[in-house]
């Protein structure tokens, strides 16, 4: 049973997936799903003794295609619609005790590729509107493989978030004929207390507005608004950022940290040349021992409560 149904109050689609209750919960290490299948092994979801860097549909998908009929009516003010797209896995390694923090850059790098490539595919199928690469890491996260992964929706509709972002990008384009992010970025590099690294291509940022403890930015220099757009070379300082962003996360409480690591980039249909492509980190730590939950204000407001200062934050990054 899966279909979206409609949210009036706040204009938005929610997913309903009940059969995703079935999805293999913590497994022990000798029946990882997302592992190559081993010689006389179990069959995993990777038929190969072997692979680099694998690529698959959701056997859980919140979203699929062609997607079934909606198996209950709607209501006037709630409509239905069957829930069209698509939910892809990708191991980023056949290495079972690995986390993107262990991988080499080369393989980082390959990985860049394998996203540009699933972004550009999933942009031209037919009623797709949004592309989100992610990775969700750790069981804090409610992660429940701890195979490296991470994951691809692609979206019938922009969700709420980027509509949102795209949104304020959108007025501020039309006031200043400029991009937000550009220009967010040039005034966090001349304040600089809040860059964790800025290089050439990329920099990584704590934002001033930060709502996660150790909340990181990573956004481009080039203008670019997708992966489709990145030349060979920006694809390799993207890995190169990424990867040095996960390890001095490991590095900040001496654990391996783990995080919502989010891709926005432009919606697939229309122009947008207002926005740009960026990536997102949320840890869930804000000391060693201590979670950051999303509680009342969070959760039913939708106001964030920072425990910690961005510029703190930046600082111990800076320093890991
Ligand atoms: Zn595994």
């Amino acid at each position: 049973m899966s279909e979206l149904r409609y949210h009036p109050f706040l204009g938005t689609w929610v997913i309903t997936a009940t059969h995703r209750q079935e999805r293999t919960f913590h497994p022990p290490d000798d029946f990882c799903p997302l592992c190559p299948t081993r010689p006389f092994g179990f069959p995993t979801e990777i038929p190969e003794p072997d692979y680099d860097i694998a690529v698959f549909e959701n056997r859980f998908p919140s979203l699929t295609t062609p997607s079934a009929e909606p198996a209950i009516e709607g209501l006037p003010l709630c409509p239905v619609l069957s829930s069209q797209g698509v939910c892809e896995v990708i191991c980023y390694t056949s290495d079972h005790r690995a986390t993107f923090a262990d991988l080499s850059l080369s393989q980082v790098r390959k990985l860049t590729r394998v996203w540009r490539e699933r972004f550009i595919d999933l942009s031209v199928r037919p009623g797709i509107e949004y592309v989100f690469v992610f990775e969700n890491k750790g069981r804090e996260i409610g992660v429940t493989l701890s195979h490296p992964h991470g994951q691809i929706y692609a979206f019938p509709f922009v969700p709420p978030v980027p509509a949102r972002m795209l949104d304020q990008e959108r007025r501020h384009f039309e006031a200043t004929g400029r991009a937000m992010t550009d220009d967010w970025l040039n005034q966090e590099l001349v304040s600089g207390s809040r860059v964790v690294v800025a290089g050439e291509t990329f920099a990584a940022v704590v934002p001033f507005f930060a709502r996660y403890p150790f909340e990181v930015h990573i956004v481009g220099r080039m203008g670019r608004r997708s992966l489709g757009e990145m030349e060979p070379s920006e694809l390799d300082d993207l890995a190169e950022m990424l990867l040095d962003t996960v390890r001095r996360y490991d590095r900040l409480f001496g654990f391996s940290m783990p995080y919502i690591m989010a891709m926005f980039q432009s919606p697939v249909a229309g122009d947008h040349p207002y926005t740009r492509f960026r990536v997102e980190f949320y840890p869930p730590f804000r000391t060693a021992d201590k979670l950051k939950y999303l509680a009342g204000v969070e959760s039913a407001m939708g106001t964030f409560i920072n425990d910690t200062l961005p510029e703190d934050s930046a600082k111990r990054l800076r320093e890991a």
